[in-house]
């Protein structure tokens, strides 16, 4: 190709006065970090040094006095410099900037300091300040800092975006009894007059999203992980959780840190772990090196927790402990690229899951954790890409969701088998050494895995990455003289315009003694699988019989009379998803056909992974396919079942998990006398273990079934010795009324920021309130919920606005719903688009309800 001279040289001329004008354009004062502010910071700022000391009151209402010092090396500016810091001016008591005292002028959350107090070289600012504590999480005696993605600035004044790392010299002045956790580790501590200040050595190189620390009344455990003392925090009281989890919650710690330190090829890169369990924190965990937080109920588990439990918080800790490498020592540039290192985070933690339970779990766990949570955005007309755009960081929140937690992995794994395990695995060494402490941008990345494999990556990321959606498969079988005579596979994107997705999965032919597998690379819209040519006509086709690829597949209806007997949980498992899937599209099943099918599952199905699909399945079927008329009808049958097949299982967690299943659907009096019994005597059936926190579950579900058993709920608070969890129970009680009224109280207490604090136990709350039994009197706080979301986008983590949407669309189904959500977004046409996505996937069930219940 060749290029005309007059147009490189407009090109050139265009590049040049851009360039001029950047540097000279004073860049605009608005809310938010802007991309342009960002980028003009980091090319002027660098080797920041934040020193921070905050005056921690016992009582959580009294204001938190704090002095910082900035020091950074800046480039010649003619602006002033904007400093973020998102709080009324009253919380900003002096300023000095270089020895010199100068006038507060704080605008749209900047701080702004005028150029002629700055000079090249290292500058110096010093604030004393009242911290904005909404992000400092405080309650009665602890409190903990939560900063990702943007809220550091509403804490105390600095430079919050993500490649202007820096080093934070911390001292933390508390109450004298409370302990504390930070990123660094603890140089002294100073007891006078009730009070314990705590001066922390220097942290390593950190962006502001990772700072953070947590104070107060906690147990403190330490041992010693390989040569290193690494310490974890912790408010729980039950003896037999703590004997029974803490050794292994630091076991864990050290498997993921062994299995990370061998794959990069890099030692642990910060200078010590250290880690603490919330209760009710609003993640599942947060990667902050050397303060790590986690939920507290996903860490402690007890002799009554299933095989899942286990699973889940081995992976919890391997992600954040992965996060260590991916996303602290190399971090996005900015926050349009989070998803890398959420989906490395995730794809490490399954390696170590790998390593730990063999690859037939592996794979298994692999299919159920990603591909039904990534279809449930993915097939929706809400569904987003993996990478997005960010043009201010005060959206960053919305980035967030399953798509960059769960369709990401799949799409990473199919890279990794495109390129061949040891040539990806040397792609990201060399990546994680390049940039060590600093920053990178997915572009990087795929410039240096190109380096490593013949495949085109930039074609791929195309469909993978930068567009949302799934392919449909259909594949056309002939046979001649009972033998195959083709067979073919074909593609076509489920929406939107005509693209391939690249992968491999397998195809089983399944006969009546045994089974052919047939490996196929699809990279075309038609695949001829010549391996199949000549072959006997087999009783039943299966496609991605081994669970890889991606998309929506046909189904041979003929797999129905066999599904129980495969004797791969993997290809059981696929065909569940596949079916429930196509279920949704309209095609193969009806639901009633379905729930019919997997009903029978419930007994024939031993492994648990599987058990617990198939049931959520029937479930949401139960609740969300099936009318209010049917559903009676189908539940007598259904509880049957459900006890039956619990007695029937052998496993103690498959009994639990069926157990699960017949409380959350039973309806009939006498389920309600049995499930009553169970809770008021404490005595599970034979065979299940029953902990305290499912004796709560049951005395809500009791509270929600039966109008008069408020007293129910009481009883199980007194029964409850921990103040945290009681205080949770505290709080969701008035959900579960039966009296209307003091339901319609609560709701319209959620209108508060204060009454949203506990984020985990707000979205419990709500999804009793909208639960379909109590629907009829739900239905009206839905537009309400609607006009909320953008409030709760703006003062909420980053997971609210789409567990709030999903506690509440979650069980709808009835078209009054369903409009409500239509006049709504007519009525907003210039609705964030981002968030109109969320609205989308979250009522994507509500949507389908439409057609699938109303057909005959
Ligand atoms: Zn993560």
């Amino acid at each position: 190709m060749k290029a005309s001279f007059t147009s490189i040289f407009l090109v050139l001329g265009l590049h040049i006065t851009s360039f001029a004008q950047q540097n000279s354009k004073p860049i605009s004062i608005e809310p938010g970090v802007s991309f342009e502010l960002a980028t003009y910071r980091h090319a002027v700022i660098s080797n920041i040094q934040y020193t921070l000391e905050f005056k921690i009151p016992a009582e959580k209402t009294e204001a938190i006095d704090a002095e910082e010092s900035i020091s950074f090396n800046l480039k010649a500016m003619s602006q002033p410099l904007q400093l973020d810091f998102k709080q009324n001016v009253d919380h900003v008591k002096t300023i000095a900037v270089n020895g010199k005292t100068i006038a507060v002028d704080l605008q749209k959350e900047h701080l702004l300091i005028p150029a002629q107090h700055l000079h090249p070289g290292e500058n110096k600012v010093k604030i004393a300040f009242i911290a904005g504590d909404a992000s400092l999480n405080r309650n009665n005696d602890y409190l903990y800092a939560l900063f990702v993605p943007d809220r550091a600035r509403t804490v105390s004044p600095c430079f919050d975006q993500p490649d202007l790392k820096a080093n934070f010299l911390l001292t933390l002045q508390v109450p004298a009894d409370w302990k504390v956790l930070a990123n660094a580790v603890k140089k002294d501590s100073i007891i006078t007059h009730q009070r314990t200040t705590y001066h922390f050595a220097n942290s390593d190189k950190l962006p502001t999203y990772l700072f953070s620390f947590t104070a107060g009344k906690y147990s403190d455990v330490k041992q010693m992980l390989g040569n290193r003392s690494t310490e974890f925090l912790h408010r729980e009281t039950d003896s037999t959780k703590i004997k029974l989890s803490v050794d292994s919650i630091f076991i864990a710690h050290q498997n993921a840190i062994n299995f990370l330190e061998g794959w990069t090829g890099i030692k642990f890169p910060f200078q010590k772990v250290g880690f603490v369990a919330i209760p009710d924190f609003q993640f599942g965990g947060m990667e902050h090196p050397g303060e790590v937080q986690y939920k507290a109920s996903g860490l402690f588990l007890d002799e009554g927790a299933t095989k899942d439990q286990f699973i889940a918080r081995s992976n919890v800790i391997s992600h954040e402990t992965a996060h260590m490498w991916f996303g602290d020592l190399v971090t996005m540039e900015w926050f349009n690229d989070v998803w890398m290192k959420e989906v490395f985070a995730n794809f490490m933690a399954d390696k170590v899951t790998e390593k730990m339970m063999g690859s037939e779990t592996f794979n298994l766990k692999f299919l159920l954790d990603h591909y039904p949570a990534a279809y449930g955005v993915d097939r929706t007309q809400g569904a987003n890409p993996i990478r997005q755009q960010l043009s201010n960081l005060q959206d960053a929140g919305s980035l967030y969701g399953n798509i960059i937690y769960h369709k990401a992995p799949i799409m990473m794994r199919q890279l990794e088998l495109l390129m061949g395990k040891e040539n990806f695995r040397r792609g990201m060494q060399e990546y994680l050494k390049k940039y060590a402490y600093g920053n990178a941008t997915w572009n990087d990345l795929i410039s240096i895995l190109s380096k490593h494999t013949k495949a085109d990556l930039y074609e791929w990321n195309k469909v993978w990455v930068n567009q949302p959606g799934r392919p449909v498969f259909d594949c056309s079988i002939h046979y001649a003289n009972e033998k195959i005579s083709s067979l073919t596979i074909a593609q076509h994107p489920e929406t939107g315009t005509k693209r391939i997705w690249p992968q491999v999965f397998n195809i089983t032919l399944v006969y009546p003694t045994f089974s052919k597998v047939i490996p196929v690379k699809i990279n075309q819209e038609k695949t001829v699988v010549k391996e199949a040519f000549g072959l006997g006509k087999p009783t039943a086709v299966q496609l991605n019989s081994n669970g890889t690829g991606y998309g929506l597949f046909p189904i041979d209806k003929h797999i129905a009379e066999q599904l129980f007997s495969f004797e791969s949980p993997l290809q059981r498992a696929s065909a569940y998803i596949n079916a429930y899937e196509n279920m949704l599209a309209g095609r193969y099943f009806k639901p009633a056909e379905l729930s019919t099918l997997f009903t029978k599952g419930v007994s024939a199905e031993k492994n648990e992974l599987n058990l617990r699909l198939l049931t959520s399945y029937l479930t949401t079927i139960y609740w969300e396919f099936t009318v209010p008329a049917e559903r009676l009808a189908l539940n007598k049958g259904l509880e049957q079942t459900l006890w039956n097949a619990m007695e029937q299982q052998t496993q103690p967690n498959n009994k639990k998990i069926l157990f699960k299943a017949y409380q959350d659907i039973y309806l009939s009096t006498a389920a309600k006398n049995n499930i009553y019994k169970i809770w008021k005597q404490q005595q599970p059936p034979p065979g299940v273990k029953l902990t305290e926190d499912d004796y709560t579950s049951l005395a809500l579900s009791i509270a929600l079934k039966s109008d008069t058993a408020t007293s129910v709920l009481k009883e199980q608070q007194n029964r409850i010795t921990n103040v945290d969890r009681k205080s949770r129970l505290a709080f969701l009680m008035p959900a579960l009324s039966s009296d209307v009224k003091e339901r319609d109280s609560f709701f319209n207490s959620l209108k508060e920021r204060k009454n949203r604090q506990k984020e985990s136990s707000v979205v419990t709350a709500l999804s009793y309130l909208n639960h379909p039994l109590r629907q009829n009197t739900s239905v009206k706080y839905l537009p309400e919920s609607l006009e909320m979301v953008e409030e709760i986008q703006k003062t909420g983590d980053v997971f609210f606005p789409q567990s709030w949407l999903g506690a509440i669309f979650g069980s709808y189904q009835s078209k009054e719903a369903f409009t409500t959500v239509r006049n709504f977004l007519d009525r907003h046409p210039d609705y964030n688009p981002k968030l109109k996505d969320k609205i989308l996937q979250a009522t994507d069930n509500l949507s389908r309800a439409q057609h699938l219940l109303n057909k005959p």
